[in-house]
């Protein structure tokens, strides 16, 4: 097809979506609430295997709630990864509270443990840690939350991008104290926008539906003691989520075969490594992505240009938050420390710093016909002379 354009991860509909939606209007059930929100909080929770659930506008609104929970507030420090997008740590600056960043691990690209331990060594009186698990793959949720229990410090996971991701067993966003995930529009399942918070402890997921409806007291008048949001998810948007959840499995298999034909096609290109995955878990491999060996004089930028010729769409690893001006003043703490090379103007010393510099996100769209499939993958190998 002549000027089709190739996506990095756009929704995918199926119909049932609309069977909801369709349900929402016959019974006039369009706001605000209703039984989608409802059947869509208690099928998700099923299907991760967490008690409790509340839909809300979007994953950022699940990890403020979060923090507000918690009761971060004025100069608490929290830790979380520097290799993220802007949204896990925004909303701690919401609440006046100190982000400090923590190096990733080479083996997953997550929150290193050693780095983690470097922090509560500087900043004893830490009082949340925000883990993430970046692209799909798992982080070393063993070694962190052991980490978090010790320091007795809460654990947030940001499983935004690894809905459907397993580690032993069990399914990402159900380790920590709250989890939350997202449907935004390039998500593994969309709603056009909405997320949600999961805990065991339902005081929680009331609290967070209390405070995303306004913080209003249970009295016959508008009378409020605390601030509250206006957060909820809708019931028609809650329609799409159900429609969507229906196809979640296959969404990751999908996913999964998308990367394991870039990995095979990438095989005898030995200055091209995939992502990492974590042995321990079954990743949804969200994104696939690639690094460009240290030393080989090709750049990320080159393939993003190939590909970008043609139509396709690919996008560059995360910029650490550490290096983005907004976080400026924020600390920054590697297992030697602190290690930036890029801050300093040289070559990345830091594995967050390595992975931007040396990554890329593929196309990840699972749409793509194997003719696209067969496209993206001929351009990246004549890149590499192949
Ligand atoms: C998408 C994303 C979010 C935010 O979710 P929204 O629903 O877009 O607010 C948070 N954290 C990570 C890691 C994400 O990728």
């Amino acid at each position: 097809m002549e000027g089709k354009r190739i996506y990095l991860s756009s929704p995918t509909m199926h119909g049932e979506e609309q069977v909801f939606i369709k349900e929402a209007f016959d019974t006039n059930w369009v706001a605000p609430l209703g039984p989608n929100v409802n059947n869509f909080e208690k099928e998700l929770a099923e299907y991760v295997g967490i008690s409790h659930a509340a839909a809300l506008s979007a994953g950022t609104a699940a990890i403020h709630l979060a923090l507000r929970i918690l009761g971060i507030g004025q100069g608490d420090i929290v830790f979380v990864p520097s290799l993220t997008f802007s949204a896990t740590c925004n909303p701690i600056v919401y609440e006046n509270a100190t982000p400090v960043f923590i190096d990733s691990e080479e083996d997953t690209w997550n929150m290193s443990p050693a780095a983690l331990e470097k922090a509560f060594e500087k900043y004893p009186d830490a009082k949340a840690v925000i883990l993430v698990h970046l692209y799909g793959t798992c982080a070393k949720l063993d070694e962190i939350m052991e980490i978090c229990a010790r320091h007795q410090v809460p654990l947030v996971e940001d499983a935004a991008e690894s809905l459907g991701s397993t580690y032993k067993g069990k399914y990402t966003g159900t380790f920590g104290k709250i989890g939350i995930y997202s449907f935004n529009g390039n998500k593994i399942i969309t709603t056009s926008g909405g997320g949600m918070l999961v805990a065991e402890d339902e005081e929680i997921t009331k609290k967070a539906t209390f405070l995303a409806t306004q913080a209003r007291d249970p009295a016959r008048h508008y009378q409020h003691s605390q601030i509250g949001y206006n957060y909820r998810m809708s019931n028609l948007v809650a329609g799409v989520g159900r429609g969507q959840l229906l196809h979640l499995e296959e969404h990751k298999e999908r996913k999964k075969a998308i990367r394991a034909q870039y990995q095979s096609a990438f095989e005898d290109i030995e200055e091209i490594a995939m992502n990492p995955l974590n042995p321990d878990g079954d990743d949804n491999c969200w994104l696939t992505c690639m690094t460009i060996r240290e030393g080989c004089p090709i750049i990320p930028a080159q393939v993003m240009d190939a590909l970008e010729k043609e139509k396709i769409e690919t996008r560059p690893i995360w910029k650490p938050m550490h290096l983005q001006p907004v976080f400026e003043a924020c600390d920054f703490v590697t297992k030697e420390g602190f290690k930036s090379g890029l801050l300093a103007g040289g070559q990345p010393e830091s594995v967050a710093e390595d992975v931007f510099q040396r990554g890329l996100c593929l196309p990840s769209d699972i749409k793509n016909t194997q003719e696209d499939m067969e496209k993206i993958i001929g351009i990246v190998r004549r890149v590499f002379g192949r």
